[in-house]
C-alpha cells in the first residue's frame, strides 16, 4: 500500500479527513497482517512513486489494483502497466453503465434507478415496483419536525493506531468517524435500529437540535471499502422483510444507493475528464472567504453549515445542495474553484462523486447534461426547510433593503442575469416569468450588486 504524500500534503486538505483516511488504512494494513498476509506499506511522494520504488525492490511483478476513482489515477496507473479489476465498491460495472447511458436521450437518474430495481431484484415483484408505486416523495421531504427526540448518535472510541495518526497530523479529531470495519458496522447497525424506519420523512430536513437527522452516516466506510454497498442494501432490505422499517423510508433509502450512488459514479465515468472543467453559466467569482472562515459571514444558515464542515468534514445532503451549492450558483462562483474546495474539505468526498455533485447537480456547469435546471433556492424555501431563518439577522422574505435575505435577492438576480439562457429551457420558464411580475427590479440589482461585494469582504 502506498501512501501517497500527492494525497495527503499535496491540498489544503481537512484534517478530519485526512484522519479518517489513514488510519482506515493502516488499520486495514493492521488486520491482514493479523491474518497473516505480508503486507508494504510505503510512505512516497505519489502512487505511482510508490509502485515504482516496489518494482524497484521486488521486479517487474504484476500489478493489480481495484478499479480507481479518478480519471487521473486510472490514466497515471494504466501508464505504469497496472491491471485493472472491477471496483467492488459498486453495484453496476461500467461497461453496463455505458450500455444504459448511450440508449438515453437525457439521462433522468429516476430512469436509471428503476432498471436498477429491476435489474437487482430489489423492492419489486417481476416489473412491478412492491406497494405499487417507485417513489414515495408524497409522504417524504418534510419540514422539520417540532418537539422530536432524535435518537443518540454512536460515538466512535479512538485506539492506539488513531492516537498515533492524530499525533502525526497534529489534530484532535472528533468522536464521529469509525476507522475499522468493526466500527463501520456498529454504524450500519446503528442506523438500522435507530434510522432507518424516520429516514423518509425528514430527509430533507436541517435541523438546529441535530446535525446528522436520520441520515445513515454511511458515505465515508461505502467510498473508501469499509461497507460494501451490497451488504448495507441487503441488510436494509431484511429489516423491510421483516417489518422494522416501512416502505416510505426503506424505498428512499434504496435509491440513494442503488440509484443516486451508483448513477453519479456511472455518469462520472461516462462523461469523461473534461466534464469537470466545464463551466456552461462563465460562472468567475473567486471562492468566497466564508467558505474557508466560517466567521466571514453573518448569514445564518451559511455560518452554521461552514462551521459544521470546520469541525466533522460532513454535513448532510441538503445543506450541500441547497446551502453550499445554491450560494456558489447564484453568486456565480467560479465551478472548479468551488469543486476544489468541497473535494478538500469533506470526509467522503473523491472525484468520481464530487465531479458530477457539484459540476452537474450543485452549480449547473455542465449546461443540464445531469440535472434538467439549476437547484437555485431563495430564503423562503430555507426557511420552511430548515430553523436557520429565526436566528438570521436577514429576512427571508425580503429581497431589497439592508436586511434582505442575500438567497432571496440573489435568487431573482441570477434568474435575470441569465433569463436569456433559461428562458429556452422550458422547466425554468414559470421561475424565469417571476421576474415580469417584480417591480423593484432595478432597486434589486442595485442590492444584489451591494450583496456580492458584501460577501467578498466578509460583511455580508
Ligand atoms: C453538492 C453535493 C456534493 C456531494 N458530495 C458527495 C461526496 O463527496 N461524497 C459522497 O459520498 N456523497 C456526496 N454527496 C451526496 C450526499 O450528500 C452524501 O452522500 C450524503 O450526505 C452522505 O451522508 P449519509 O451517508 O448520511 O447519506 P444518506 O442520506 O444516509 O444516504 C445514503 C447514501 O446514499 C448515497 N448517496 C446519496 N446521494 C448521493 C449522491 N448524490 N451521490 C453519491 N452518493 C449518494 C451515499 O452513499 C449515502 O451514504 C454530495 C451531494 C451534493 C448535493
Ligand atoms: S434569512 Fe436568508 S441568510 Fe438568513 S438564515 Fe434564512 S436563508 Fe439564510
Amino acid at each position: 500500500m502506498v501512501e501517497s504524500e500527492r494525497m495527503t500534503k499535496g491540498r489544503p486538505w481537512h484534517k478530519e479527513r485526512l484522519f479518517f483516511l489513514i488510519s482506515s488504512a493502516r488499520h486495514f494494513v493492521a488486520g491482514l497482517e493479523d491474518k497473516g498476509f505480508m503486507v508494504l506499506y510505503f510512505k512516497a511522494k505519489s502512487t505511482q512513486a510508490g509502485i515504482e520504488k516496489a518494482q524497484a525492490e521486488y521486479g517487474k511483478l504484476q500489478v493489480l489494483c481495484a478499479e480507481p476513482s479518478s480519471h487521473t489515477q486510472f490514466a497515471q496507473l494504466r501508464k505504469l502497466g497496472v491491471d485493472f479489476v472491477a471496483n467492488d465498491f459498486f453495484l453496476t460495472p461500467r461497461a453496463l453503465f455505458t450500455s444504459w447511458a448511450e440508449n438515453q436521450k437525457t439521462f433522468v437518474m429516476e430512469n436509471f434507478y428503476r432498471a436498477q430495481r429491476i435489474r437487482l431484484n430489489i423492492l419489486v415483484e417481476g416489473n412491478k415496483p412492491v406497494q405499487g408505486r417507485w417513489n414515495f416523495d408524497a409522504e417524504n421531504r418534510l419540514p422539520p419536525p417540532k418537539n422530536y427526540s432524535w435518537p443518540k448518535r454512536l460515538l466512535h472510541a479512538r485506539d492506539e493506531i488513531d492516537n498515533q495518526v492524530a499525533k502525526e497530523l497534529g489534530y484532535q479529531p472528533t468522536d464521529s468517524w469509525a476507522t475499522t470495519r468493526a466500527g463501520a458496522l456498529k454504524q450500519l447497525k446503528n442506523f438500522l435500529d435507530n434510522h432507518l424506519a424516520g429516514f423518509g420523512p425528514y430527509e430533507d430536513a436541517v435541523t438546529l437540535d441535530e446535525w446528522s437527522l436520520h441520515h445513515s452516516l454511511l458515505s465515508p466506510y461505502l467510498n473508501n471499502g469499509l461497507l460494501t454497498a451490497d451488504e448495507v442494501i441487503s441488510a436494509c432490505i431484511k429489516m423491510y422483510n421483516q417489518d422494522l422499517a416501512p416502505i416510505e423510508s426503506v424505498e428512499a433509502f434504496v435509491r440513494q444507493i442503488i440509484g443516486w450512488r451508483e448513477y453519479i459514479n456511472g455518469m462520472y465515468w461516462f462523461l469523461g475528464p473534461e466534464y469537470k472543467e466545464l463551466n456552461g453559466l462563465a460562472a468567475k467569482k473567486e471562492l468566497l472567504p466564508l467558505f474557508t472562515d466560517s466567521s466571514k459571514t453573518k448569514m445564518n444558515c451559511v455560518k452554521q453549515v461552514v462551521a459544521q464542515v470546520e469541525t466533522r468534514a460532513w454535513t448532510h445532503h441538503i445543506p450541500r445542495l441547497m446551502i453550499l451549492s445554491n450560494l456558489a450558483l447564484v453568486t456565480g462562483t467560479n465551478p472548479q474553484q468551488f469543486l476544489d474546495w468541497m473535494r478538500e474539505q469533506f470526509i467522503d468526498a473523491a472525484d468520481w462523486v464530487m465531479v458530477p455533485n457539484i459540476i452537474g447537480m450543485g452549480v449547473h456547469a455542465d449546461g443540464g447534461k445531469l440535472m434538467t435546471k439549476p437547484y437555485a433556492a431563495g430564503g423562503a424555501y430555507i426557511s420552511r426547510m430548515t430553523q436557520y431563518c429565526k436566528g438570521c439577522v436577514y429576512d427571508p422574505k425580503k429581497r431589497v433593503g439592508d436586511d434582505a435575505c442575500p438567497f432571496t435577492t440573489l435568487y431573482w438576480d441570477f434568474l435575470d442575469r441569465h433569463k436569456a439562457q433559461f428562458s429556452k429551457n422550458h422547466r425554468m420558464s414559470q421561475q424565469v416569468n417571476g421576474l415580469t411580475r417584480l417591480s423593484d427590479l432595478p432597486e434589486l440589482s442595485v442590492r444584489a450588486k451591494k450583496v456580492l461585494q458584501g460577501l467578498s469582504d466578509g460583511t455580508i
